[in-house]
């Protein structure tokens, strides 16, 4: 069966990756694209306005929409899915709790997706975190996340989905962000720390250190393409479900 999805921020690094994998695909048509800069062919597809996404909705009637952008257009583009009634999965990373109650209000009409990251290797990473966390009680705990110098948001969306699992095996944590000066550990702090350089796709590493030991949990994406894949994997994936808020761990199990 083939699912037609829409692709916005079509002009963007993730919307290019998303409509060059629905070019590869036989399970995904792309029914349309958008951008706030129209006018462009991404990937074999005429991109258009942003501003038209409604009635590109209601003409189009996709099964799904895909969504790499800002949490504004987030936010407005999941209550135009919802009035569609079009399903709507999303990777934007930045979001803010009035972000989310949005995103739930809209899986109360439509089925949403949310993931702040679509590879299978963080999926296997989080689940190795929450069991080395456990296993290693009272080892001091460093996130380090690494990404492209355009990133606009700090820490990393996986950074934050990371730093809920450390908190959910371990209790809350005081998150430290960086440290300057005078600054020494405390005991139970998670250290947090974000690098912005080059191109890097995404690098989160989560270190557990003891005496004499340290472990060192370490996941590379080696090329947007990656969330593209897992993205259009959990677009065919909710297509035809009822409405309901969805977690990408479903995709994959
Ligand atoms: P980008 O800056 O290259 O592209 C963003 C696109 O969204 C652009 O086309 C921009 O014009 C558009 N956009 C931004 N704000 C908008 C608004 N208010 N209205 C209309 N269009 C708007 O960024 P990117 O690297 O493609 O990343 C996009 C988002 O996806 C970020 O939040 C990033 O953190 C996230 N991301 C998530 C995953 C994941 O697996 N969940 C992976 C990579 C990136």
């Amino acid at each position: 069966m083939t699912v037609t999805v829409a692709v916005t921020g079509a002009t963007g690094r993730m919307g290019e990756e998303v409509l060059a994998a629905a070019a590869d695909r036989d399970d995904v048509a792309v029914a349309f694209a958008v951008s706030r800069s129209p006018g462009a062919e991404v990937a074999g597809v005429a991109v258009e306005d942003a501003a038209d996404l409604s009635a590109l909705l209601a003409e189009h009637d996709p099964d799904v929409l895909v969504d790499f952008t800002g949490p504004a257009s987030c936010v407005e583009y999941a209550a135009a899915c919802a009035d569609a009634g079009v399903a709507f999965v999303s990777g934007t990373t930045g979001l803010n709790q009035g972000c989310f109650d949005a995103l739930r209000e809209a899986a109360g009409e439509v089925p949403v997706l949310y993931a702040s990251n679509f590879s299978r290797g963080i999926a296997a990473l989080r689940r190795a975190v929450r069991e080395a966390v456990p296993a290693l009680d009272g080892y001091d705990i460093e996130l380090t996340e690494t990404h492209h110098n355009a990133k606009r948001d700090a820490p990393s969306g996986t950074a934050l989905t990371l730093l809920d699992d450390i908190d959910e095996v371990r209790g809350d944590s005081p998150r430290v962000h960086g440290r300057e000066g005078e600054a020494p550990r405390s005991e139970g702090e998670v250290g947090v720390h974000a690098r912005r350089a080059g191109d890097i796709a995404g690098e989160h590493e989560v270190l557990l250190a003891g005496n004499h030991e340290s472990l060192s949990l370490t996941h590379r994406a080696g090329s947007r393409g990656v969330f593209a894949a897992g993205a259009l994997d959990a677009a065919t994936w909710l297509s035809g479900r009822d409405a309901g808020w969805y977690d990408f761990t479903e995709v994959l199990e």
